[in-house]
Formats: structure tokens, sequence, C-alpha cells
């Protein structure tokens, strides 16, 4: 693989816009030595604030999920608020515009992912905790370029020819509908969980926080049509941004139309911003909502999540829509009280990340 422009009209699907076309963007290949890492949870350096317990917790109590995979860096929807920007600046790029520009793809996939699920298959084997693999944590593996390169299906390939593993894919994406069929394929002997991100169904809104992504109609429809073929569809109503897309009439709203096409649980998470997401949320927030400027710099000038009071604030709020209108929360929330598939639950070890790999959402934020 060479550099080169990201193609355009790459997704065909209604309802995208031109830059989630991939406009502008170029690819770049990455080398890695491996493609499912896991995951690591808690504290960054130096950080006081994170709700986390500690950074040894079991991820499988609070995800669900204990490792990721991440086919590509980078992400040309460009979510303001999206976590995952800082994982460009492992690579030396810078967490704003390198971040939504340059998208890194992963050389010799299907190879490093065979080698990672044998290593991963003997840890199991001596007692290591294996929970659900996530795809997506730190990038949107539907974005364009899979419609030209198709690491993701790549992947998935890889995974019907397995069993008995858990995978979490997580998109905003309806090109995620081209593989219907090989996630049924997939899921016929391993679990397969999609989450599709809605953050509002308000189209100028959305185009605002998500300037890449497709519309919230088209990510509703691509509900329809994932569950309508049978797959377990877990909506992910998140990140919920006070002030902007939490009021309870427009939460209420899209709760009733992610019932209606066919979602039985929907999780939240609230907004956390850490350095570089920080700065370019607010300045979108500067151009879009500017008298929301000082609210915000007070909320998160100390620290990186809400504060308890409006988190749990936040929770109820989601907590009562949910039951108004039959809905259950993530299947991440039981998990916490379960144990992983593979051995007994123990601490995940902790390492540096190497050049190329995600060590995945550390950084998550409080999901209910
Ligand atoms: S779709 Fe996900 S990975 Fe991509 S920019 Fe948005 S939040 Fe980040």
């Amino acid at each position: 693989m060479s550099e080169r422009a990201v193609p355009g009209g790459g997704s065909g699907s209604a309802g995208v816009s031109p830059r989630a076309q991939g406009g502008g963007a170029r690819t770049v290949p990455l080398r890695v030595r491996s493609i499912v890492n896991p995951v690591t949870i808690g504290r960054r350096t130096g950080e006081r604030d994170s709700p986390h317990p500690s950074r040894t917790e079991p991820a499988h109590r609070r995800f669900g999920f204990t490792h990721t995979l991440n086919p590509y860096r980078g992400c040309v929807f460009a979510c303001r608020y999206c976590y995952a920007r800082y994982t460009h600046e492992w690579l030396g790029l810078d967490g704003d515009g390198d971040f939504d520009q340059r998208i890194h793809l992963k050389e010799d996939i299907t190879e490093v992912l065979r080698r990672d699920l044998g290593r991963l298959r003997r840890r199991g084997r001596g007692g290591d905790p294996i929970g659900a693999i996530a795809f997506g944590t730190a990038t949107d593996p539907y974005q364009p370029v899979e419609a030209e390169y198709g690491l993701t299906r790549a992947c998935l390939e890889v995974f019907a020819e397995e069993e008995g593993w858990s995978l979490e894919l997580t998109t905003k994406s309806t090109l995620i509908a081209r593989d219907i069929e090989l996630l049924r394929r997939v899921a016929r002997r391993n679990e397969v969980l999609i989450h599709v991100t809605v953050t509002t169904v308000d189209r100028a809104l959305a185009r605002i926080l998500e300037p890449g992504a497709p519309s919230p109609r088209a990510r509703i429809e691509t509900i329809a049509s994932l569950t309508a073929a049978g797959l377990t569809v877990e909506p992910f109503v998140a990140p919920l941004i006070p002030g902007i897309n939490d009021a309870t009439e427009a939460l209420d709203q899209l709760f009733r139309e992610l019932k209606e096409v066919g979602a039985r649980r929907v999780i939240g998470e609230a907004l956390f911003l850490r350095s570089p997401t920080r700065e370019v949320f607010l300045r979108s927030l500067q151009e879009s909502f500017p008298s929301l400027v000082t609210e915000y710099r007070r909320r998160f000038a100390e620290s990186a999540f809400l504060s308890p009071v409006d988190a749990e604030r936040l929770r109820a709020r989601v907590e009562r829509l949910r039951v108004a209108h039959g809905l259950l929360g993530g299947r991440g929330e039981d998990a916490r009280a379960r144990s992983p598939r593979r051995g007994a639950p123990r601490t995940l070890p902790r390492r540096p990340p190497p050049r190329g790999e995600s060590t995945g959402p550390e950084q998550l934020g409080l999901i209910f």
C-alpha cells in the first residue's frame, strides 16, 4: 500500500454527506505487530479524576469486552467530541486535522489477526480473561475507506472461519449494511453485537457534532436493516452533551424511533473531554454554541468528566426514558455481574502502546 487520496463516493448510501465520502483525506499504510489489543482502563498518567476505580479493574466488568480491534487509525467522520483523537498523537501527528484527514490502513491485517487469535486462544486456555473483542473503539470500522480497502470485511471473513468468539462492532456508517450476510455468517458460530451510534434525530445538529458522518435518519434506517436481518443491535446514544443533545423531549423522540426499528436496549454515555479533544470540542462550541462556552470551560476546568451530580442526573434521565419506552440498558451492564467467557476474572496486563497499536478505550467515560 502507498499513500493516496481517499476515493470519493465510497459508501453509496443515502444521507451521507460529501465529507463522509472521504473528500480531501489521504490514506497511509501502517505496519503493526498486533491488531487485537487488550483494553486498559482507568487513569492516564498523571490524572487524578478518572471515574474508573483503578487501571487494573478487569475490563469486562466495565465494558463487557476485553480486547479491541481497529483496522484503521483516524476517521473522516470527524466528530467534534471524538475521544480517540489522542491516538494520532502516538504516531507523531495531531489529533485535530490529522485525525480527520490522515487515515492509516493497517497492513497485512488478516495474517496479523490470525496470529493474534492463536495467541489469545492460548492465553484463554491458560486462564487469561478473554471477553468480547470490540471493533471500532478508536475509529469507525465502516468509514468510507472501508468501501475500497475492506479491512473490516477481511477481519470478519477470518472470524467467519472461527468459532466461540464474542464480537462487538461500533459504527455510525450505513456501509455496515453491505456486510449483513457476512455478519450473519460470523454470528452462526460466534456472538455478534452491533452498536450503531445515534446522538440526535436533529440532522442540523448532527452536522455540527459529526460533520462527516451519515445523517441520523440514515443511521436509524441502517439499524432497521440490521435488526430485520436478525442481527443484534444495541444503539449507542453517546455522548450525551449537556445543553446540546440531552433534552428530555429530544431523547424521548430518539428512544421512540430506536424502539420502532427494533432496538431492545439503548446505551448512553456522558461526554468527557481530554486533550486534544477538549480543544477541538471547545472550538466547535465557540462556532456553533457560543453562549455555552463559559459554562463548558467551568464544567471541564478541573476534570475531563462531568461532575458526579451531573452524571447521575443524566443517568437517571436515560433510565427513565428507557423504562418509558420498554428498553433495557446495554449488555455491558449485565457483564459487570458475570465472568468472562473463558477463564477466571483477573487483572489485565498493562503495557505501553507499541507504535501503530492502540491499547483501546482506556478513555471511555461514564457508560449507562
Ligand atoms: S465516528 Fe467514532 S471514531 Fe469516527 S470521529 Fe466519530 S467518534 Fe471518532
